[in-house]
């Protein structure tokens, strides 16, 4: 039946990619190719991160700029406004504007030092609401927001992260994209709670695929996302084996787009980590086809 993820309508579903912005030459032809790669899944749109891990607001906006040049795929910038004035965000948002952004996926980000509590700039916007209320001021953006089913680490309760959620819906934004999490019912309870809570935006589960286990652990320990205890013991004893290691993350990941899609789910945000393979591996099964590498045109 139609709960069957290999047994179902073609196109059915909607798939978009989340890249990181390349900080060399090298890393932005790398990404040219995987990009290359994923096109032909035909993404709804893909999106590239800001100032997270290192890389700087100049390099998202030439990958943006690089994206929109070599792929006819509407592109989303993300945009925060943590350790910047509410001027220096909107020359931002204007200058992404002007290179042919229509989609902000707008966020807070965090504070300087991992862990620390998060303050806002003194002229700056205050936490993602706000954010998105003067993103709307500013142009006709499409805005996207995040939620995290497993709650922020942040949020003084459940309860109060969703009423942040309804927050960053009612300021403007029409879709919520998740923060990972790697159990279906996470999720899926989310949707749900969402849901009774009056909120009507998509809210399209953010697939982050295991390649590294022990980064994945830092990654889910900042962000307040559980790794189950069996998924330790899945992959305790693969560090020498790369390649099975990339196979039992594949099935896992896998498992996890089959269960959603039983769920209901019908678009999937891929955390790609700028790698073409497995993200081409489950559009695939998905029932939507990447393409072969191919050698670049010089
Ligand atoms: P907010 O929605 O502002 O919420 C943060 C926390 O504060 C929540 O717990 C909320 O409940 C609470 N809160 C907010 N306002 C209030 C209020 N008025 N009263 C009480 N509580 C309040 N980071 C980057 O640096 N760059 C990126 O590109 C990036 N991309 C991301 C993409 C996705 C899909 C996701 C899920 C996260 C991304 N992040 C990125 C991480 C994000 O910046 C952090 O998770 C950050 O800590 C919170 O951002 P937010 O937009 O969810 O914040």
């Amino acid at each position: 039946g139609p709960s069957s993820i290999y047994a179902r309508p073609l196109s059915d579903i909607a798939v978009s990619f989340e890249f990181f912005p390349a900080r060399n030459p090298k890393a932005a032809a790398d990404l040219q190719t995987t990009v290359a790669r994923l096109v032909p899944a035909g993404p709804s749109f893909m999106s590239v991160t800001y100032g997270a891990g290192g890389t700087t607001r100049d390099c998202s906006l030439a990958t943006v700029e690089a994206l929109l040049r070599g792929f006819s795929v509407p592109v989303a910038a993300h945009l925060t406004c943590a350790g910047a004035s509410r001027a220096e965000v909107d020359a931002q948002a204007r200058r992404f504007y002007e290179s042919g952004v229509r989609h902000i996926v707008a966020l807070r980000g965090d504070g300087a030092e991992p862990g620390a509590p998060f303050t806002p700039h003194p002229d700056g916007y205050r936490n993602a609401a706000e954010l998105v209320a003067g993103l709307t001021r500013l142009a006709p953006f499409e805005i996207s927001v995040a939620a995290y089913p497993e709650v922020h680490p942040d949020a003084l309760s459940a309860e109060a992260d969703l009423d942040n959620l309804k927050r960053k819906l009612d300021a403007g934004a029409t879709r919520a994209l998740t923060q990972f999490f790697f159990t279906a019912d996470a999720f899926l309870r989310f949707r749900d709670r969402a849901a009774a809570a009056g909120i009507t935006a998509p809210i399209v589960p953010g697939i982050l695929p295991v390649t590294n286990f022990a980064q994945t652990c830092k990654f889910a320990q900042a962000c307040g996302a559980e790794v189950p205890g069996w998924m330790a013991e899945l992959f305790a004893g693969l560090d020498q084996m790369p390649e099975t290691r990339q196979l039992v993350a594949a099935t896992l990941a896998a498992e996890l787009c089959s269960q959603l899609y039983a769920g209901g789910v019908r678009e999937f945000h891929f955390y790609t980590l700028n790698r073409a393979d497995m993200t081409a591996a489950l559009c695939h099964l998905l029932g939507r086809r990447a393409g072969p590498v191919l050698e670049q045109a010089s």
